[in-house]
């Protein structure tokens, strides 16, 4: 098996397993504790969440707090929704926000859509609705890999008295952030750690409402009890992410050109600068998709976005970039990050291009 999908998960790094499972103990263990306890287990498994946060935040900007949540989606959920509440203005977004964002923000009044061009890239200066409240602007986009300019974009909404939201999940520890966002949204399983955890960075002074309400922990943001496990695994997942981010991006610039050249016949779908390079979207007139993925399975790639998936949606992202529907369908996301070696993408390349040769 060969896993080129790395947009849609991350396999866990062995340091965060190890690190999550002292917090996964039985009765005879200490670490069982409820971090919300105030007795001596309960204060170890505080500390390991407490750690876990410094580790979070150690890739984030200074002057603001992390929020953990179940997910991603949640903490996206929670900045829509929880500023929306206290400022009551517009919201808008790019056209291709993670569904997150756009299904979140569609529910609300208000709700304006900003386009991207062919690139798959906004318009820095592009028209942004009267009375913004909240804009919301993707790092890098997960289908496509493409960086957007967040900075200028939270430069205006501010000059608006806007905030900004950026979902920064395929970004975060994969590439410096960029300046200016009020909130970000992170996942853990992105950055070889846990599934079922998130986090939302919340700027110092920026006012939210809760959208789980409870017990009151996280700052009274997300009510219910954390996991010092998964806490744990996200915590070592970013600090390794930290540690590592110059090496990881030199893999994966080296094996961003040989990708290039082991698939130089296919149409690369966005902007081959502004981007993430672990990423590579391609298309091909004609082919049909879900057999290529049945003659090379042994290739674990997307068709789309992952995320998307099994909802019978096309793909907004590729529709937004201009692509016609048959172009979208005929496209597939092969995604690689730390653990992919040379020879992978190598045997990848030789059964992904043989079918796809078979097809005509
Ligand atoms: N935003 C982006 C850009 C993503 O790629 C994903 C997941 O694929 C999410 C948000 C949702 O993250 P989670 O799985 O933690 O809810």
């Amino acid at each position: 098996m060969i896993y080129l999908d790395y947009q849609a998960t991350t396999p866990l790094a062995p340091e965060a397993r190890e690190a999550m499972l002292p917090w996964l103990g039985g009765p005879e263990s200490a670490g069982f504790g409820n971090p919300h306890s105030a007795h001596r287990l309960g204060r170890l498994a505080a500390a390991a969440v407490e750690l876990a946060r410094e580790q979070v935040a150690g890739l984030l900007p200074s002057g603001g707090r992390v929020v953990f949540t179940g997910s991603a989606t949640e903490a996206i959920n929670l900045a829509i929704r929880g500023t929306r509440r206290s400022r009551g203005h517009a919201i808008a977004a790019s056209a291709i926000e993670h569904a997150a964002v756009l299904d979140c923000a569609s529910t609300l009044e208000g709700f304006h859509l900003l386009p991207v061009d062919r690139e798959g890239l906004l318009d820095p200066e592009a028209d942004l609705p009267a009375k913004l409240g909240l804009l919301a602007v993707m790092h890098v986009n997960n289908e496509i890999g493409t960086a957007q300019p967040v900075a200028r974009l939270a430069e205006r909404a501010h000059q608006q008295g806007a905030l900004l939201l950026c979902d920064a999940v395929q970004g975060y520890g994969r590439l410096p952030l960029p300046d200016g966002p009020d909130l970000i949204a992170i996942s853990a399983h992105k950055i070889y750690g846990p599934k079922g955890i998130g986090a939302l960075w919340v700027r110092d002074g920026v006012e939210l409402e809760p959208l789980i309400h409870g017990g009151g922990q996280e700052q009274g943001l997300r009510s219910g009890t954390l996991s010092p496990a998964l806490c744990a695994g996200f915590g070592v997942a970013a600090e390794l992410a930290r540690n590592r981010m110059a090496d990881d991006a030199a893999h994966i610039e080296a094996l961003w050109d040989h990708a290039c050249l082991l698939f130089a016949d296919w149409i690369l779908n966005g902007s081959r600068e502004q981007r993430w390079h672990g990423n590579l979207n391609l298309r091909r007139d004609g082919l049909d998709v879900a057999r290529l993925m049945s003659d090379a399975r042994e290739v674990m790639f997307s068709a789309g976005s992952a995320c998307a998936s099994g909802s019978g949606r096309p793909s907004h992202v590729l529709r937004a970039i201009g692509l016609s529907d048959a172009e979208a369908k005929s496209s597939i996301r092969l995604g690689f990050g730390r653990y992919t070696a040379r020879d992978e993408l190598d045997r990848a390349a030789e059964l992904i291009n043989s079918a796809a040769a078979q097809q005509g």
